[in-house]
């Protein structure tokens, strides 16, 4: 579904994620039972799969469905408005189905709106509060006594496929954009050390997966808040700064893929790696806008002219690097001019992927009073022509690779309707799971998922590529 895709793009930031029900595991006799809502985006999935790791090595086990669980634990989103009224809902399915509610997550840091609606939840706890939630599961569902802690492989509990894992390098962020509350929300950043990522990185890649996704708020700021101290990995010290980190996660065997990176200039650093064939030729930077004007407003550094000659450079170093961005459009104030050189610039700079959402008043953000709003049918108006414009920079960016043979790594086995059964859908080293394109392959045997096998491209649309495994 194409028009999906703006929809998925969300997820870079705020949008609600219901998280896949986890593999049912064995669990021992009379295990409490917790059922888990995963809203918010890949960071706050990152966050339900810690919570879900301390259930389960305490020996409880996960529910299906609310009716029944013993206790309900929400993990709320709480960026845009609609963000929180999905949240909203969810909790209350939950407190309908079973009445027994925790709330946590990035709506958790405003309890008296969720209090005021619902009086008798259980708890509310504020984003990353782990050890809150789960002392409240304590309380409403005391654990068994015999834990069970061989229950719990040692990589932790994936709301992920196996083969990929989303990887949080830091929490919180020190940039102040006028449209975000995720600082207030999540606090200042907060990096993990250098040597805690890896342990984490290497123990996934022992446990089979195949492609790591780097997340945070900020990933080119990772460290700051350490001064970049060095921490002991292997036999080596390991400095927490976003080139090493890089590099060490590079040296794993599995493919590592940048998220959320500002074109600092130690960037062009990272792209050196990419040359090398250390982390994946992919870039994921929010960019949000292109006018000068608007990107002040927005209180984002914003000389789009440096960062085209950048993007150059980096094209330059590594020629087949994907760009993957989100914008917003309709952002207070934003006039038709500031709007053309949006497109003017996009077209300059070839992004490859982008996700558009039209400007949402949050509140409690700056950004709602810097202008006049932009009327919602300019809105409407100005995202579609912004899609249109994107499909075409993607159709030719990928009509491109028509004739080259491309690693593809199988998400979906089997995924092509009416198919035979060697059809499966992937993605190239330009694409992440969920919010870029896929590579549908045909193939003469079954292929697995989290295989990586060579496809030759034979056929492009605007989103997606065709081949054959070879
Ligand atoms: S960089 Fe800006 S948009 Fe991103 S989390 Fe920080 S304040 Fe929010």
């Amino acid at each position: 579904m194409k028009l999906g895709r703006a929809a998925l793009d969300l997820l870079l930031m705020n949008s609600p994620l219901r998280a896949p029900a986890p593999e049912a595991m064995p669990a021992p006799g009379a295990a409490p039972k917790v059922s888990f809502v995963s809203l918010g985006c890949p960071k706050a999935l990152v966050d339900s799969e810690r919570i879900i790791t301390q259930l389960r090595a305490e020996g409880y086990e996960l529910a299906k469905k609310h009716d029944g669980a013993d206790v309900v634990i929400v993990n709320t989103c709480g960026f845009l408005d609609s963000a929180k009224a999905e949240s909203l809902s969810a909790i209350g399915e939950a407190m309908a189905e079973n009445g027994k509610v925790i709330v946590t997550g990035c709506m958790g840091a405003e309890p008296e709106a969720i209090r005021d609606r619902f009086p008798d939840l259980l708890a509310i706890t504020g984003p990353q509060a782990y050890e809150s939630v789960v002392a409240a599961v304590h309380r409403a569902a005391p654990p068994a006594h015999d834990p069970f802690l061989d229950l719990v492989p040692p990589q932790g509990v994936k709301l992920t496929p196996r083969h990929y894992a989303y990887l949080k390098i830091s929490e919180g962020c020190n940039n102040r954009c006028s449209f975000c509350i995720i600082p207030k929300l999540r606090g200042d950043l907060v990096s993990r050390p250098a040597a805690d990522v890896l342990r984490e990185a290497e123990r996934l890649v022992k446990a089979g997966v195949k492609e790591l996704l780097v997340i945070s708020q900020d990933t080119s700021a990772y460290g700051l808040d350490l001064r970049y101290a060095a921490s002991p990995w292997r036999d080596r010290e390991v400095r927490a700064r976003f080139l090493d980190l890089a590099r060490e996660l590079g040296e794993l065997g599995a493919w590592v893929r940048l998220h959320y990176v500002y074109p600092y200039p130690h960037v062009d650093e990272v792209v050196g790696l990419m040359a090398e064939g250390k982390v994946l030729p992919y870039l994921d930077i929010p960019f949000q806008h292109a006018s000068p004007a608007v990107l002040k407003a927005m209180r984002r550094p914003g000389n789009q002219g440096k960062t085209l000659e950048r993007i150059r450079a980096w094209r330059k170093t590594v020629p087949d690097l994907a760009l993957r961005s989100t914008f917003i459009v309709g952002f207070p104030g934003e006039t038709e001019e500031d709007f053309d050189m949006l497109l003017d610039w996009l077209k300059e700079a070839k992004i490859d992927r982008a996700g558009c959402f039209k400007y949402e008043p949050v509140a409690g953000a700056p950004a709602n009073d810097v202008a006049a709003p932009v009327p919602q049918e300019v809105k409407e108006e100005r995202w579609h022509r912004f899609m249109r414009t994107q499909q075409e920079i993607s159709a030719k960016r990928l009509a491109a690779k028509v004739g080259k043979r491309l690693p593809v790594i199988i998400d979906e086995p089997g995924a092509i309707p009416g198919s035979s059964p060697g059809t499966a859908k992937g993605r190239s080293k330009y694409d992440a799971p969920e919010i870029d394109g896929s590579v549908f392959v045909a193939a003469r045997r079954p292929l697995r998922q989290g295989e990586i096998v060579t496809v030759k491209i034979e056929r492009a649309d605007a989103y997606d590529l065709h081949g054959v495994a070879v």
